[in-house]
């Protein structure tokens, strides 16, 4: 039997999964991955390390989370080599005020973490559902939880307050930052790449489907663009980005917009996908730019919106030594990257067209700032985190 570390990164249709191969104390090493979809046409899909498929199926009609993991569970079970479990990890979006690092999840943390779904109501019950679950079938299973707030915890006071009363800062309405294991990942690897990087000043861009941009410097988090809820920032896929409070207030007051139907307008229906009204996939925007100028207006509004938040990063740095690209369209939409290159070139970054349409690593060249192209790898830390609180397996 080989002894693996199980990823779940578990969404409201959706339900990913990482196996990495346990065995010994060093890095976990990812032996396979795949996904559920739990739509209206629930079905499985996993793939080898190669990217090859080697299993996919139907589940039955309304299959939810409960079904998709005693389907995964007996497909670990019954593979070649039997895997059997060393433990679960799960990206859980929110850690609050109190959940700075991985923690092994026991029944008052998971209470502790329920308590949390109003801070992120459409992530954080889909997050903490499958942990219920295996809780109830598996009582001595270990489950990890990792945080996407854990990385910016140690930001400074004033990266994290709102001009808000004291009072409410306190009860924990105030700026957490998201996309931390994506983060933390990028600044556990910089070394590889420039020691410079390490040890400077960085802002790094998680451009995909959810978008923000962190400022880092000598690994640590200093301020970031997403703060209460993963809908500040950058425009996004769906998601409006920063907005003028008073849009909300707006639109309740005058147009008599439910809360449920503006935090579906501002989740759901904005963002590239509000702007275009085609699409909120990137690569169907770029198809279509030359002709619909509503993709054109979508893009050129991300780009413009991440220069300036760029910018604003750049200020809380006091300068910048390199820009680290990641995630969906950052790496790889070369043409994102240049626009963002050449919007920022105040700044002194030159891009380098050939490495940038290359895909990297280094994308600039000159002497001033340096850009580079970093795939994330957020399961990795996760599966990380697990090693380092399970130990060695045998
Ligand atoms: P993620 O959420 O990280 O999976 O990123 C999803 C986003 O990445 C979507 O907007 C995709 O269109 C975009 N993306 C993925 N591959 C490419 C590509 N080859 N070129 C441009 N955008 C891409």
């Amino acid at each position: 039997m080989t002894p693996v570390f199980l990823v779940l990164n578990s969404g409201s249709s959706s339900l990913k999964f990482e196996v990495f191969d346990a065995k010994g104390n060093g890095e976990p090493r990812r032996i396979r991955r795949g996904q559920f979809e739990l739509d209206s046409k629930p079905r499985f899909k996993a793939t080898n390390p190669e990217g090859e498929v080697i299993a996919q199926s139907r589940l039955c009609d309304g299959a939810g989370h409960q079904q998709a993991l005693d389907h995964l569970l007996s497909w670990l079970r019954e593979h070649d080599d039997a895997f059997s479990l060393a433990g679960v990890g799960h990206r859980v979006v929110h850690g609050g005020q109190n959940y700075c690092e991985p923690v092994k999840v026991d029944e008052p943390t998971l209470a502790a973490l329920e308590r949390l779904v109003p801070l992120a109501p459409l992530h954080q019950p889909h997050n903490l559902e499958p942990i219920r679950i295996l809780d109830r079938q598996y009582p001595r299973l270990v489950q990890i939880a990792c945080f996407d707030t854990a990385f910016h915890h140690r930001q400074p006071q004033l990266a994290r307050l709102f001009a808000l009363p004291r009072s409410m800062s306190e009860s924990g309405i105030r700026r957490y930052g998201f996309h931390g294991l994506s983060y933390a990942f990028l600044a556990s690897v910089f070394g590889r790449y420039d020691e410079l990087i390490a040890k400077g000043r960085v802002v790094a861009a998680h451009l995909g489907n959810g978008a923000s941009l962190c400022a880092i410097e000598n690994g640590a988090s200093v301020a970031t663009t997403m703060g209460f809820s993963a809908l500040d920032g950058l425009p996004m896929g769906t998601r409006c980005g920063s907005l003028d409070p008073a849009v909300v207030l707006y639109l309740m007051r005058e147009t008599k917009l439910s809360v449920d139907e503006v935090e579906g307008l501002l989740y759901t229906q904005s963002g590239l996908l509000g702007v275009s009204g085609i699409s909120n996939d990137m690569r169907e925007l770029r198809a279509q730019a030359s002709s619909q100028p509503s993709a054109q207006l979508a893009i050129d509004l991300f780009v413009y919106r991440i220069c300036r938040e760029l910018g604003s990063l750049i200020a809380a740095l006091g300068g910048i030594d390199a820009l680290v690209f990641t995630a969906g369209i950052g790496e790889n939409d070369a043409a994102t990257r240049a626009e963002v290159l050449r919007g920022s070139a105040w700044a002194g970054f030159e891009l380098d067209p050939s490495a940038n349409e290359k895909g990297g690593p280094k994308i600039t060249r000159g002497s001033g700032p340096s850009a580079w192209v970093i795939p994330t790898d957020e399961e990795l830390m996760i599966a990380r985190a697990m090693r380092r609180m399970i130990g060695e397996v045998g």
